[in-house]
């Protein structure tokens, strides 16, 4: 998966609508301490379902929303856009808007959808909010203390194969309401006789 294009408002420091392009190749962030570097890595992570406030250095998910400055009112909701292009060349928009109070909602190629959609998008193509190709400050010593169940997630991430365990999970759900019915319809049928 290509991303080919990130567009914030509101979000952390980037109070205005803000555009950033990335092209082919090697692309490079600068600019002094503080201006939001690592602001533009924790959007990706956002957008693509990060929903520890913690990894994203907040205390809760508001605090991802513009918080205002001396001149500036804070806002009531940040809005994150990631154009991406997946491995069979089809584009794909996936927007995540957070409204202060009332949590995130998540749009796949101007769809609704659920974040667990998302999140299974991106583990298909084998990248997504905890992807090992996403490295923030503190995470290599993260990698190198991580316990090995930790590790082993890390390598189904990277294989693409995270988003079967969803798939797994929800079977095995759908599985038991299944037997359960079953059950009571015997049960019912069992009445009739
Ligand atoms: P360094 O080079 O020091 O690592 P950086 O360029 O990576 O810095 P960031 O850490 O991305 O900078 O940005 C930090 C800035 O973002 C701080 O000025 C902080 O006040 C601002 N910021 C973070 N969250 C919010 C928020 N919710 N509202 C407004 N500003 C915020």
């Amino acid at each position: 998966m290509l991303i080919r294009k990130l567009k914030l408002s509101g979000f952390k420091s980037f109070v205005e609508p803000a555009e950033l392009r990335i092209e082919q190749g090697l692309t490079g962030v600068v600019g002094p301490n503080g201006c939001g570097k690592s602001n533009l890595l924790e959007a990706i992570r956002w957008v693509m379902g990060e929903n520890s406030p913690k990894s994203l250095r907040s205390g809760g998910m508001d605090d991802v929303i513009f918080a205002g400055t001396a001149q500036r009112p804070p806002r009531d909701f940040a809005e994150a856009v990631l154009h991406a292009t997946d491995a069979e060349g089809e584009e794909l928009v996936v927007t995540r808007r957070i409204e202060r109070g009332a949590g995130s909602a998540y749009r796949v190629n101007g769809r609704d959808v659920r974040a667990k959609d998302v999140a299974l998008v991106f583990a298909d193509a084998a990248t997504g909010a905890h992807s090992p190709a996403l490295v923030s400050q503190g995470r290599i010593a993260a990698v190198i203390a991580a316990k090995p169940a930790e590790r082993r997630m890390m390598l189904e991430e990277a294989a693409g194969i995270a988003g079967l365990h969803v798939r797994r999970r929800d079977a095995e759900n759908k599985l038991r309401q299944t037997e359960t019915n079953l059950a009571r319809l015997t049960d019912l049928m069992a009445g009739l006789d």
